[in-house]
Order: structure tokens, then sequence, then C-alpha cells
């Protein structure tokens, strides 16, 4: 049996958490964490209630989307929101965190970053967390959940659409789809 740490079991739990983005721009899920205890989460959109950049596309100004709140900020504010203190905490992200994000969390007391991906990592957002003590860490999900399921589909998908095209007779394509369908549970 293979029992995930919990650097894994948290970072699955962000991934989890990016797939309900609205923001098409970048999927981003946090986790806030406190003595291995999880107390909030957030995912890249709107405010509760209001327009999806899903159904309406995101709103642009300066090459960034103004209709998001990230999910950094998004979990802080669910801490307060609900009065939950986020000193000593520790935040597990998809993404290395924006200047704003790095900002919040820093004044927020959070005390560990860790990310799953590199993001344009602002040099200032480095300084930033070096300055206030605060730990960055690159850490994986990898063998918790498998977070590339859809990138691993459109492979196949892809893969079948050229058997066929190559000429490989369509009974056989059919039947190699059948077992894709099955192996993605779709
Ligand atoms: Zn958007
Ligand atoms: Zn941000």
């Amino acid at each position: 049996m293979n029992r995930i740490s919990w650097d894994q079991y948290f970072m699955a739990q962000s991934h989890l958490l990016a797939l309900r983005s609205t923001c098409t721009r970048l999927t981003v899920g946090a986790t806030i964490v406190r003595d291995n205890r999880i107390i909030a989460g957030g995912y890249n959109g709107s405010i509760a209630g209001g327009t999806h950049c899903i159904d309406d596309g995101c709103y642009v100004i300066d090459n960034h989307c103004i209709r998001t709140i990230h999910a950094e900020m998004n979990a802080l504010l669910q801490c307060a929101k609900f009065g939950v203190p986020t000193a000593e905490a520790e935040i597990y992200v998809t993404h290395f965190p924006c200047l704003q994000c790095c900002k919040s969390l820093i004044q927020a007391g959070i005390k560990a970053v860790y990310y799953a991906e590199d993001y344009k990592n602002h040099p200032y957002a480095i300084e930033l967390f070096e300055q206030a003590g605060v730990k960055t860490e690159k850490v994986e999900a990898r063998g918790a959940i498998d977070v590339y399921g859809k990138e691993k589909q459109d492979f196949v998908r892809s893969l079948l659409g050229q058997l066929e095209q190559s000429g490989l007779e369509k009974e056989a394509v059919l039947e190699l789809e059948k077992e894709a369908k099955l192996l993605f549970n779709k």
C-alpha cells in the first residue's frame, strides 16, 4: 500500500479545487492548512453569484482578467468571512502566487507557500517572501491523483484520430475507442 504524504494530499486537494475554476485564463486551486488540517480552499473565479468567465468570456484589461479573484485570495477571504485565523498557516497552490497574492499571503501571516508549478515567478514576490521569512517550496501531487488525466485523454483521442487517418480499419479504431473510453471512465 502506498500511503501518500501530507504534501501530496494537500496539493491534490488544490488540483481538485482548480477544476472548479471559472476563469479560463488559468485554472488555479489553493488550500490553506494549519496543523495538517485544511482550514480553507479557493479557486480562480468571479464573486459569488457573479458572471462567470466560462459563460461570458474573460473581462480583460491590461492583459489581466479583472473579473477574477485569485484562488489564494479566495481562500484567505473564506477565512476572513468565517473568522478563521490564518497566522502561522501554510498554503498549497497549484501555481506560484502572483505579486498581489504574495503580499496578501504575507500580510495574513502565512508561513509557507507550497506550489506545484512555476508561473511567471515574479522576482519581487520571491524577494518579499524571503524578506518576510515565508518558506516557498515546489511540491508535486504526482502519485496521489492523476492531474494529467485530461491531457492523457486528449492525447489518446488524437492518436486514435491519426490511426484512422492513416488507414486503420474503422472497426479496429472503434474497438480501441471503446477500450479508451473504459480506461478514462467516460
Ligand atoms: Zn477570466
Ligand atoms: Zn494571484
